[in-house]
């Protein structure tokens, strides 16, 4: 039987620069994490990654816009510390396509602790070339 095995950030970090130049935009996060795992398999073909990772990552690229496909603001249950460990928690934001900042998750600063609006509710990305 394969081996699954997870690709490290920095491989996922290279390979997402790699597609999104190559394409410089893409209309989902589904085509995103395909097109990153097959370039990620060209080093190991037992590599998975989730699309949920795969955006995570994408948001913490600076060369990377990232919008969300929808006008409506979500309000998303505000949160003020980790639920874990009750450290501090930093908001990840991005644009949706009336140039409008929307929270889509939270990620704590000090332990693993990390939330999604996928946990929530659907939501379509765009994720554009900029660098
Ligand atoms: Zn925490």
């Amino acid at each position: 039987m394969d081996e699954r095995r997870i690709p490290p950030k920095q491989k996922v970090l290279t390979a997402i620069k790699k597609v999104l130049k190559r394409y410089l935009k893409i209309e989902s996060q589904d085509r995103l994490a395909d097109e990153v795992l097959r370039e990620l398999r060209k080093e190991d073909k037992n590599y998975v990654i989730t699309p949920t990772r795969v955006k995570r990552i994408a948001l913490e690229i600076p060369e990377i816009e990232v919008k969300a496909k929808t006008k409506k603001s979500i309000n998303l249950q505000k949160i003020e510390k980790c639920p874990i460990c009750e450290n501090e928690i930093v908001e990840r934001k991005i644009k949706n396509l009336v140039g409008k900042e929307i929270i889509v998750g939270y990620k704590c600063t000090k332990c693993g602790y990390e939330s999604d609006l996928e946990a929530f509710m659907p939501m379509k990305y765009e994720f554009v070339w900029k660098g």
